[in-house]
């Protein structure tokens, strides 16, 4: 038995990794390459083996950098299952709807301007038929996925749905036992339950390393400032633009501000989630209640805890435009997070001049992109070819984040490693994927410290199980 590595190795997006096992072949996620434009669409075009070779895929979650290619597998003749768990397959019908339709969009634009393009990578017919392939299975039990190998998620605790999967396979009188970790995601988070690490032990562990050279603010924090924020910026008469992811951060930021006004502790300011993939992803939610974190007594204590007085989604564009005329304090939800498309571009444009306002970042801001330019409070910004002076104040909440930073993987890894030493199967690797060089040199070399033996494959590399 053997891994190939292909995607999400050196780097963040693109994760792909392929098992070797008794001749059969199963990918491990199949993610879109995220970047610039012309690289990545080279990279996404080029699959890692031929489909007629790939016998099954197992899915950690519906982020696009994990999900986002399996609509092209399936448009070059891949009829397999995908297995994954129930609300990923839910959300993927949502997110990877919304992966064609921007590729379609991106074609459309190209071919406007007269620039050369190729079409895009599937269509919407390829993502359905995507998710009609996909085999939406519960947490903790065991699955029979090909003969002689099986498969266990359990609960990565990073976005709705997201995996860890064990994977457990018989050569000759062997088993070797491989744990994907999957995205791992930190404890305390709205909705989200913590992340389950494995019981049973693993040979090899293929383990994320996003932020594997720094440590997030807590969970608490971040509801704290939400708080002040909202408060401030409605004694002064503002608006609180949020850009925001529509998958997991939108639904964070509704639930404690659900939790906030339950509490007494923001006014009755109206808010809007003004995207229409958050509702839908909103929506998926709702379905998959069973799953969510307990052991917070908003969950507990109410039929839905993204739903309360003041929260409105809105999906039309006429819904949307009547936003900017009306006044008064409010919030305002929306996509995107890196603040490059979506509707954030027109409540930006028009509220950005404002020093009534308060733009508030709580995602990631990747270089060159206005999030960033927003974070470093550029005095202009371009907005959809206009020049906005920025007057309205900026606040950056460092609190949000669904990945894990290195204090809680490595407690993640450590855990699997007790549970391991209990069932009398001790790790013997431990490679990283899904981070950039800087911040897997340093996960590596502190996980070195504590005995473990680590290595971060690049792609193409294979590596014995
Ligand atoms: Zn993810
Ligand atoms: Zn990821």
């Amino acid at each position: 038995m053997h891994i190939e590595f292909s995607g999400a190795a050196r780097e963040v997006t693109g994760s792909c990794h392929i098992l070797h096992v008794n001749g059969q072949r199963i990918l491990l996620d199949c993610g879109l390459f995220q970047g610039r434009r012309e690289q990545s669409r080279e990279k996404n075009r080029k699959l890692p083996l031929p489909v007629n070779k790939i016998d099954a895929v197992l899915l950690s979650h519906a982020h696009i950098d994990h999900a986002g290619r399996l609509p092209f597998l399936v448009a070059q003749g891949y009829t397999g299952s995908i297995w994954t768990t129930s609300a990923t397959r839910d959300l993927c019908a949502v997110m990877l709807a919304d992966s064609a339709n921007i590729q379609q969009r991106d074609v459309e634009y190209l071919e406007r301007r007269g620039r050369p393009y190729s079409p895009p990578l599937y269509s919407l017919a390829d993502a359905m038929q995507a998710v009609d392939q996909m085999i939406g299975v519960p947490y903790n039990r065991w699955l029979d996925v090909l003969p002689g190998v099986r498969a266990l998620y359990t609960d990565a605790g990073h976005i709705l749905g997201s995996a860890s999967i064990v994977i457990e396979a018989k050569e000759g009188s062997h088993t070797h036992r491989v744990v994907f970790s999957g995205d791992i995601g930190r404890d305390d988070q709205p909705i989200i339950r913590d992340p389950d690490p494995p019981h049973g032990g693993a040979d090899t562990v293929i383990m994320e390393s996003t932020y594997g050279n720094r440590d997030h603010e807590s969970v608490d924090g971040a509801r704290e400032q939400l708080a002040r924020v909202i408060r401030e910026t409605a004694a002064r008469g503002g608006r609180v633009l949020i850009p925001a992811f529509a998958l997991g951060r939108t639904q964070e930021v509704v639930y404690d501000l659900h939790a906030l006004w339950r509490a007494d502790r923001i006014p009755e300011i109206p808010v809007f989630v003004d995207s229409p993939l958050a509702l839908d992803a909103t929506s998926v939610f709702a379905l998959h209640a069973n799953i969510f974190d307990r052991s917070e007594a908003l969950i507990r204590e109410t039929a839905n805890p993204l739903e309360f007085p003041l929260v409105r989604f809105t999906r039309s564009v006429e819904e949307s435009k009547q936003l900017n005329h009306r006044h008064g304090p409010m919030v305002i939800v929306a996509a995107s997070g890196m603040a490059e498309s979506g509707r954030i571009l027109h409540h930006l444009r028009n509220g950005a001049s404002d020093p009534r306002n308060t733009i508030l970042m709580v995602g990631f801001a990747a270089e060159n992109t206005l999030a960033r330019r927003i974070v470093e409070k550029q005095p202009v910004l371009r907005v959809f070819g206009d020049e906005v002076q920025l007057a309205a104040q900026v606040e950056v909440l460092n609190g949000y984040s669904a990945h894990g930073d290195r204090t809680e993987m490595r407690s993640w890894l450590d855990a699997v490693r007790s549970e391991g030493v209990k069932a009398r199967r001790e790790i013997q690797r431990v490679h990283l994927v899904h981070g950039e060089a800087s911040a897997q040199d340093a996960f590596a070399a502190s996980l070195r410290e504590g005995g473990y033996n680590v290595d971060a494959p690049e792609s193409g590399d294979t590596r014995p199980v």
